[in-house]
């Protein structure tokens, strides 16, 4: 039947639909039939925001439920199956009796459900847990059963930032934040937004950026901490200790940075770095001197610690011998091949390996004869506890009597007085360190440490040192 052409009135309806259609299309998810992330914001705003008095109190609890499966489905199945779980997932959410809500998709993997009405977090959290056990139910794939690894993060309104904006967008930020906590604690979990959190996130951003920038910006530098002999108080070596200062940030301690460089990555550019550093400032030592640097047990799952090393040997010519590294029990509970493999291959370059930190974690004495060792550092907090828990003495004698029965040299860590100074020196420990005998100090401090312990009065006027001159005498 030929097409009779359109009235007025009838072309009007025509284009009233197809921008219906237009503006559905734009603001829906094709494959759940969900508000876009764009559509639902606008959604969220209207029903949340209360632009005539934005500093108020405000209604409501945004939910964000992140499918963390999804991407490794699409890349083991397909796309087409993770479309599926998706889509068995969205029928779910809409087949439940929640409270009135807005849902939308907001990437592959991520969904947010607005409830305008929900402002008890006790409501809040049967919700989000309710929402989790629906979704974790096994989506069946021809003969599989898929079982979905989910977090939520919710985000109530009132907790909302008042000097932000306080409308959808940062909701939907505080539960994103949320979100990535209920992952780290791992499982099928949630977690609420606190204020508190977004100051630990924007902190750990900041220190992220600053170790991003750190090297190219000199925000990043090797300290070394004297270690000494205990029977004849001589100086034997240091430890390398990176130290990072921004003029934003101030001085930012290791024990913050180091857990931020290994999550994020950038501890294989950092470890290689701090390795060529070390060993550049080492080579103009005495020959007898060693220097001990940290390895984070992410370079040894990377796999790239015999190569580093290597590489920082050979750039600044510093004997293998002069080279120790320090390793913490982490790195050895795998108890892997590759483990064993990359500690043999470093044993043949010469190296020292200690095992750092021992009396915390696991202490395992096992571990003693298993890898091949050459030195135990005793922890500090054990050093400390002698003050306070009478048996901490006998457990140091028996650590001790073990380590020189398998023939390993043990450094206490932490002297800070006298006291444990002579304690450590009288149970046997070989090597004291600690800020009784010196702090850290700067590469630029080191030819003044180096000269008063060799007693030698420095020459009027001449800053410049030859520290292996001097150590012709130290011997
Ligand atoms: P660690 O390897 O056990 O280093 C010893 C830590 O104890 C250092 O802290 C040192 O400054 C501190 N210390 C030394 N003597 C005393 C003392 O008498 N009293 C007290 N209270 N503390 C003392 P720092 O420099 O803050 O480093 C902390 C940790 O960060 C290190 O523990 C190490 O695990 C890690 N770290 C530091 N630099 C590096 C590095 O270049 N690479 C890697 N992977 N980790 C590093
Ligand atoms: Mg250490
Ligand atoms: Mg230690």
């Amino acid at each position: 039947m030929a097409n009779l052409p359109l009235n007025q009135e009838e072309l009007q309806a025509r284009v009233r639909e197809l921008e219906a259609d237009i503006e559905r299309l734009s603001t829906t998810d094709s494959l759940t039939g969900l508000l876009t992330r764009a559509a639902f914001l606008t959604e969220a705003n209207q029903r949340i925001y209360l632009p005539t008095n934005p500093g108020s109190h405000r209604p409501g609890t945004l939910i964000e439920v992140l499918v963390r499966d999804i991407p490794r489905i699409t890349g083991t199945l397909g796309r087409h199956v993770g479309d599926y779980v998706i889509s068995a997932l969205t029928s779910r959410l809409n087949l439940m009796s929640l409270p009135d809500n807005v849902k939308g998709r907001l990437s592959q993997d991520q969904f947010a459900i607005l409830f305008p009405n929900i402002t008890d977090p006790l409501m809040a959290m049967t919700t989000a847990k309710e929402i989790l056990e629906v979704l974790q139910q096994p989506v069946d794939w021809l003969d599989r059963s898929l079982v979905m690894d989910v977090a939520a993060g919710v985000a109530l309104a009132a907790d909302c930032d008042s000097e932000g904006e306080g409308d959808a967008a940062s909701l939907l930020h505080n539960a994103d934040l949320a979100v990535k906590i209920a992952v780290q604690r791992g499982g099928a979990n949630y977690a609420f937004y606190n204020p508190a959190l977004a100051k630990s996130a924007k902190r750990r951003m900041d220190v992220l950026n600053a170790l991003q920038q750190g090297l190219e910006n000199g925000y990043i530098e090797m300290y070394f901490q004297p270690v000494f002999e205990a029977k004849t108080s001589k100086l034997v070596g240091f430890e390398a200790l990176m130290r990072m200062k921004t003029p934003e940030l101030g001085s930012v301690s290791p024990a913050e940075f180091i857990p931020i460089a290994e999550e994020s990555g950038l501890i294989a550019k950092l470890g290689a770095w701090a390795l060529f550093d070390a060993c550049r400032i080492a080579s103009n030592w005495p020959s007898h001197l060693t220097v001990a640097v940290n390895i984070s047990p992410e370079q040894f799952y990377a796999g790239t610690v015999t190569t580093d090393v290597h590489h920082a040997l050979q750039l600044s010519s510093l004997p293998a011998n002069q080279l120790e590294l320090e390793v913490t029990e982490s790195s050895v509970l795998k108890d892997s091949e590759s483990i064993q493999i990359q500690f043999l291959a470093l044993q043949e370059l010469g190296c020292g390996i200690a095992l750092d930190d021992f009396g915390t974690g696991y202490s395992s004495l096992s571990y003693l004869w298993k890898f091949p060792f050459s030195k135990l550092k005793i922890d500090r907090a054990f050093i400390a506890a002698m003050d306070s828990t009478p048996v901490a003495k006998g457990i140091l004698e028996t650590i001790l009597s073990v380590a020189k029965h398998v023939g390993l040299k043990v450094t206490a860590e932490g002297i800070e007085t006298k006291e444990q100074q002579e304690v450590l020196a009288g149970l046997g420990a070989h090597f004291l360190q600690g800020f009784y005998f010196g702090q850290p100090m700067s590469e630029s401090e080191l030819p003044g440490f180096l000269l008063s312990q060799l007693d030698i009065p420095r020459n009027n006027g001449s800053d410049i040192i030859d520290l292996r001159l001097a150590a012709s005498r130290l011997r």
